[in-house]
């Protein structure tokens, strides 16, 4: 490998979260930041859990450098060295070195990955205080995003008070309001009042919207890499060459100019959250219900199938598009994008995985829009095929005819199951308050859906 010029960077980015994705994504910005010239900002890389301490040791050895490798959806790869994470902080029981680092006045921005069940949230958005590893971390421990950040700041708050960002750089709607909520509920039933106050002055938490599909790295880009550059790459790491970063500009202590390098900072995120639920997170559902149901594993499978992908475009085009209108993005080039990017054979990301947890995604994803919909006087008829496609997949589960496992942790499979013994299943499955919330005392949305099932079982033959 080679050697990184040795670090003088003044300023101090801190991530906690040493997966892929921290390092396909945010090291790749600050990389190309840094080969632009700018060196005032470098990484320090940590883990809360024991789990990445093979990969830890292994970019230590190689001084933090690995290889990127990226794949367009024609199938061009690419492979850069990225240099960007200069310090890897060794993980110990007690994140003594975690702390030391996010304490020091160089450190002026805390970002983190730890995975959408890291923030430890409730329906209702509120943390789950029943949880064990929370428990814990209420008595005192570092088990948990809060319990590491609180000690953190609390060391912060002692040593030179000076302010810091925490960036939350984790798939969740609000990511950043959302972690502040969880960290001052948990720092309140610590009775932290001090911390509270000083946390409320000296630090802000801008939500962030991230984007780049970063599948776990199989042996094969290990293999690939010494094949396309001659580096024995203990630590490489591949993803899909599209990438999108869009932060609100809200720093405590400064930030890196990542506006240089193509990241959005914008004053409010969320219309770009609500233009990717419902364009990329809902058609990807959309795309894999449809591609179970005719025997297909992959995503890239499912969208270049001709009348898959119409569904898929129809229901942005028809119905997302109208709703989100006006908007700050290119919203049908966004939609194209985004349909292309699911085309790409070699992410290979599978039905399976993307079909999963349709109890949380039809009210989350879907419903706004036929709500929407709905109150602007129109027929949803395009987005009412999604609903209509989880229907027959769901009669598929309930019948043992699904070719693989249904994961969904909000799925009451007895209810489920009941759903079909009932004389109209569909108008039961159209009343169902989880699923549909309002909608679900809706005459005409019932006839709509049903309707819309139909046309699905033509589709599929049946
Ligand atoms: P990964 O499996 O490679 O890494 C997960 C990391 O989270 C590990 O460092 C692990 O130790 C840590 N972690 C897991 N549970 C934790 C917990 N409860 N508390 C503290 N740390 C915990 O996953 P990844 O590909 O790096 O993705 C991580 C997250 O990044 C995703 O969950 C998502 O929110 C976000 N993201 C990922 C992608 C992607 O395509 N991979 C795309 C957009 C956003």
């Amino acid at each position: 490998m080679p050697h990184a010029t040795p670090s003088i960077a003044p300023s101090v980015w801190l991530h906690i979260g040493a997966g892929s994705f921290h390092r396909a994504h945010q090291a790749w910005y600050l990389h190309r930041l840094m080969a632009s010239g700018d060196r005032r900002w470098s990484i320090a890389l940590a883990n809360i859990r024991d789990d990445a301490t093979p990969l830890l040791d292994a970019l230590a050895a190689q001084r933090g450098e690995y290889v990127l490798e990226t794949v367009t959806p024609q199938g061009e790869r690419r492979y850069e060295t990225i240099t960007s994470i200069q310090k890897i902080i060794p993980w110990d029981a007690e994140l003594a070195a975690l702390t030391a680092e996010g304490a020091r006045p160089e450190t002026r921005v805390i970002s983190f990955t730890v995975t959408e069940a890291g923030y430890y949230l409730d329906n209702q958005f509120n943390l789950d205080r029943q949880n064990a590893d929370i428990q814990a971390d209420l008595r005192g421990g570092c088990r948990t995003i809060y319990g590491a950040v609180a000690q953190i700041l609390q060391r912060r708050m002692q040593l030179n008070g000076d302010p810091v960002t925490l960036l939350n750089c984790d798939n969740l709607r609000h990511n950043g309001d959302r972690f502040r909520h969880g960290l001052m509920q948990f720092l309140q039933l610590r009775h932290e009042d001090a911390l509270i106050d000083w946390l409320e002055r000296r630090t802000r938490c801008p939500n962030t919207m991230v984007d780049r599909i970063t599948p776990r790295p199989s042996p094969e880009v290990a293999i690939r890499v010494a094949e396309a550059t001659g580096i024995e790459d203990r630590a490489p790491v591949m993803a899909e060459s599209f990438i999108q970063w869009v932060i609100e500009d809200d720093f405590a202590a400064g930030r890196p100019a990542l506006e240089q390098v193509g990241v959005e900072l914008v004053a409010s995120v969320l219309p770009y959250e609500e233009a990717k639920i419902r364009i990329l997170n809902a058609s990807h559902s959309c795309i894999a219900w449809a591609g179970t149901l005719i025997g297909q594993r992959f995503i890239h499978e499912s969208t270049l199938t001709d009348a898959i992908r119409q569904m898929a475009y129809d229901y942005v085009t028809q119905d997302v598009i109208p709703c989100l209108t006006p908007s700050p993005i290119d919203l049908a080039d966004y939609r194209d994008r985004v349909l292309e990017r699911f085309g790409n054979p070699d992410i290979r990301d599978t039905n399976q995985r993307v079909a999963a947890d349709g109890f949380s995604k039809i009210p989350g994803f879907i419903v706004p829009t036929l709500l929407e919909c709905a109150q602007r006087g129109e027929r949803p008829r395009a987005t009412l095929m999604l609903p209509a496609l989880f229907f027959v997949f769901l009669l598929r589960w309930h019948q043992g005819r699904l070719p693989y496992d249904y994961q969904d942790g909000m799925l009451d499979a007895p209810a489920a199951h009941r759903l079909f013994a009932t004389d109209d299943p569909l108008a039961a499955y159209a009343a169902d308050a989880t699923l549909f919330g309002a909608l679900g005392h809706d005459a005409e949305f019932a006839q709509l859906l049903r309707q819309a099932v139909t046309q699905v079982n033509r589709w599929l033959g049946e």
